[in-house]
């Protein structure tokens, strides 16, 4: 996600959208083409804040724009016995055996995680999560499965490039190198060979997390059937539902605004709704809200800068600024 800080110059001049096109690493397919037509959607260029998101036509409030399927995704470690370790969709099961056996809802989220599962269950991987689990990390989950997905050949380790890097301070990276030595004998104690890792340097990682760190998104599954959902202005989300996150390609596109006008949500399963949340002109850059837009402006504001590192120049931080 890049921070949107001023409209762009000259929407006509914006080229025709390359990313689009992008397949996404579970499913090697953009989700909008599930729809009947392409999404009323193309990624072009704003003044100042890089990419952006922006509206090919009037889109009606509420509308579902598109959906996304996830690059990588993974459970928080919290949610590793009742959440489907491909999905993320809650699992219910019969019996306690069941539980500690089964982590997929469907033999569909099975075959498809085959991609990184295959790889992962051929390690320990108890040091790593205690490690994440004491730690309070999430983000080394990404890497471990963007890891396992490249060494069985499902991904490359160019995957995220595309995407904005965090600024990263040398603080963070001195403390990136614990959790990266970790994956890193976990693959080797494992027999995986030095030609098989070899992408897997400390400065990749590094690299990786950096772009993790501002474009992951953290799943709350909303309650409600998805019909309820659509009708209302926003989702309900219960506060204890987070299952865990997720990198998405497009929807990493949308800049910030603290009014949005588009809403991304998720109703059973790490599959991401983007829905209108208002009427939306043809050419309006459609945008999301990365944090809880109902903080006070100085609680944004410290968010957005320490945890995306921008300072909001959208309208309602602005107007805010003005009274001042
Ligand atoms: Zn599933
Ligand atoms: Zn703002």
């Amino acid at each position: 996600m890049v921070p949107l800080v001023r409209r762009m110059s000259n929407i006509h001049t914006r080229r025709k959208n390359p990313f689009l096109s992008i397949c996404n690493g579970y499913a090697n397919e953009s989700s909008p083409s599930r729809l009947a037509s392409p999404p009323p959607i193309q990624v072009g260029f704003t003044e100042s804040a890089g990419r952006g998101v922006f509206a090919n036509r009037r889109i009606g409030a509420g509308e579902l724009i598109h959906t996304a399927k996830p690059i990588v995704s993974h459970p928080s470690l919290s949610s590793l016995h009742s959440a489907c370790y491909f999905c993320l969709k809650k699992l219910q099961f019969k019996n306690q055996t069941e539980a500690s056996n089964v982590p997929f809802c469907s033999y569909e989220c099975r075959e498809q995680s085959k991609i990184f599962y295959e790889t992962e269950k051929q390690a320990d991987w108890s040091a790593f999560h205690e490690y994440c689990r004491t730690q309070g990390l999430k983000y080394p989950l990404l890497v471990k499965r963007l890891a396992c997905m490249i060494i069985s050949g499902a991904s490359t380790p160019e995957t995220f490039d595309i995407l904005q890097p965090a600024t990263l301070s040398s603080r963070m990276i001195l403390l990136m190198e614990k959790e990266y030595q970790l994956l890193r004998s976990t693959f080797e104690d494992a027999g995986f060979t030095d030609e098989q890792i070899a992408f897997l340097t400390k400065q990749w990682y590094i690299d990786v997390l950096a772009r993790i760190r501002i474009n992951s998104f953290r799943i709350e599954l909303a309650l409600g059937s998805y019909e309820d959902i659509l009708l209302s202005a926003a989702a309900s989300v219960d506060a204890e539902a987070a299952v865990g996150n997720a990198i998405y390609m497009l929807p990493s596109f949308y800049n910030h605004d603290c009014d949005p006008n588009v809403h991304i949500l998720w109703i059973e399963s790490v599959n991401a709704k983007l829905k209108a949340l208002r009427d939306i002109e043809a050419g309006e850059e459609l945008r999301i809200c990365y944090i809880d837009a109902s903080m006070d402006h100085d609680a944004r504001q410290a968010i957005l800068s320490e945890g995306f590192g921008f300072h909001c120049k959208c309208a309602r931080s602005s107007r805010r600024t003005m009274l001042i």
